[in-house]
């Protein structure tokens, strides 16, 4: 958590309690470089479901999503903690508009624009599976597509 005052990212705890009837802590900081105190309060984050393809809904799997991508990016250049990093950045952005449910077509969105930026290969990887390609004419098209909005 950042100092809202000088932006430090290191700050201690110096008052921890209940609140909002116990649903809640909230937590007095206090930033180890200007001394400055904040408040933040720690809640337990809502599920996130995500609706299937066949119309079952099931959790949110940061691990599985982080699976899915690390699959696709196998024997690639790309490093564990940048497939960590765009995995949160796709939680991130789910949670953003606070919707409880996203569909599974979402993330496969969400995931192939940043890999598109990321990575080739993992991208066709990917979408071949999230777009369930049906053979090899579907994967000339979406590399056309690829090609043409560089
Ligand atoms: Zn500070």
């Amino acid at each position: 958590m950042l100092c809202p005052t000088c932006g430090a990212s290191d700050n201690r705890v110096v008052d921890s309690r209940p609140a909002e009837d116990g649903r809640a802590i909230r937590r007095r900081r206090q930033c180890e470089t200007c001394a400055d105190r904040f408040t933040t309060y720690e809640r337990l984050e809502p599920q996130l479901m995500v609706r299937k393809r066949n119309g079952r809904l099931e959790a949110f799997s940061t691990p599985k999503l982080t699976s899915g991508v690390s699959a696709s990016l196998a024997d690639r250049p790309v490093s564990g903690s940048q497939v960590e990093a765009l995995v949160a950045e796709v939680e991130d952005s789910l949670r953003s508009n606070g919707a409880a449910q996203v569909t599974s077509e979402e993330i496969g969105h969400e995931v192939l624009e940043r890999l598109k930026g990321l990575d080739e290969v993992a991208y066709l990887r990917f979408a071949s599976v999230y777009k369930e390609f049906k053979g090899a004419a579907d994967f000339e098209k979406e590399l056309a597509e690829l090609e043409s909005a560089e």
